[in-house]
């Protein structure tokens, strides 16, 4: 049995088994894919510009520091491997999970739990629209667009936060030609994004949503769109499409182990607790007054959710910072 074991491998998860291993715990972190998250799952070849002590570096990069920070820490890795279930046998936890190529079903005991499933297993939200079932990755990304596959391609980016503003920078810097269509009267990324955008002088398309693709022989051709206060749908002609409109997160499982969930989060106090004792939660999928979905928050809340495992795990009189200073 390990005394903390952690779901979900990205800033989040693998910085709570970085300070279990400060704490001398015995961390197992178990990934659907590949351990990094988002930073590897959703647009590895990004620049960060606000991870501190590094005024930029790309995200595949500043996964693989974490992993290798992570494994150096002593904490033990099972990729490829979903948790489908988290079991109470009486006292401590059972983590079962199913391996992604063979299905086999492995059961984890653990003393407490970490839930860090960011985004899910990268399950995008899809426009859910006439053609965009069966189009292809030559057509068609959930993620940050490729650049060698948009290069010289006329490319509609879906999406007003800052993935769809990044990635529509990643295809303008790229060499394609590029449109935002975006729902809402007003985007909703960082004010950086934005002006990166204006200096880019990408078109945009506000108020407006893509109603259907057109797709001749199994290629993109257009998207139709239809802009509020406008008659009819109009034509854009691209062969490239890109939907950032975020991930949808299936509670339904963790909402079964008690956890209580609140609008597609986890509910947890100031020390990552969730509903239950025991189970703590960080990262994305964690809500509370303030929080922010950012790397830095996502480990920040990572080494409170660890030193609270410590503290359920370990019982001692005090947590206190001083003995992690020798
Ligand atoms: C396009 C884009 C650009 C961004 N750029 C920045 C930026 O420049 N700066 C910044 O601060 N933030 C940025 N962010 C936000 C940042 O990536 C997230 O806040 C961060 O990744 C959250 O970390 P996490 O560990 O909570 O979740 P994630 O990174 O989502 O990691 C969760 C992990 O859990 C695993 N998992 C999920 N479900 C299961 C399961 N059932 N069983 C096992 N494993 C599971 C997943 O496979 C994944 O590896 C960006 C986000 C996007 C989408």
């Amino acid at each position: 049995m390990v005394e903390v074991l952690i779901i979900g491998g990205g800033p989040a998860g693998l910085t709570a088994g970085i300070y279990c291993r400060m704490r001398k715990l015995s961390v197992l972190v178990v990934d659907a894919g590949r351990v990094g998250g988002q930073l590897l799952s959703v647009y590895a070849d990004k620049p960060v510009h606000d991870w501190p002590g590094q005024a930029q570096v790309v995200a595949n990069e500043l996964a693989d520091q974490l992993v290798a920070h992570a494994r150096e820490s002593g904490v033990e890795f099972a990729e490829n491997e979903k948790v489908a279930d988290l079991r109470r046998p009486g006292a401590g936890f059972e983590v079962v999970t199913h391996d992604a190529l063979t299905r086999e079903e492995r059961v984890h005991p653990a003393a407490s739990v970490i839930i860090a499933i960011g985004a899910g297993a990268f399950e995008p939200r899809r426009l859910r629209v006439k053609g965009e079932d069966g189009l292809s990755e030559d057509f068609l990304t959930y993620r940050m667009p490729e650049p060698a596959r948009v290069a010289g391609r006329r490319v509609v980016v879906v999406g007003g936060g800052d993935s769809g503003l990044e990635s529509a920078q990643a295809a303008h810097r790229a060499g394609a030609s590029v449109t935002i269509v975006h729902t809402h009267a007003g985007f909703k990324g960082m004010e950086a994004n934005l002006d990166v955008l204006d200096q880019m002088n990408i078109p945009r398309l506000l108020g407006t949503k893509v109603t259907e693709l057109v797709v001749e022989d199994g290629a993109l051709k257009a998207v139709m769109v239809e802009t509020r206060g406008e008659p009819g749908t109009r034509r854009l002609d691209c062969d490239y499409l890109v939907v950032n409109i975020g991930a949808a997160v299936n509670l339904q499982a963790v909402q079964g182990w008690g956890v209580e969930v609140e609008g597609g989060h986890i509910q947890v106090d100031g020390g990552m607790q969730t509903s239950v004792p025991g189970i703590f939660a960080c990262g994305d999928i964690v809500t509370y007054e303030g929080k922010h979905k950012l790397l830095i928050t996502a480990s920040s809340e990572g080494a409170v959710a660890a030193n609270s495992a410590y503290g359920f795990v370990r019982k001692p009189a005090r947590v206190t910072m001083k003995d992690l200073y020798r």
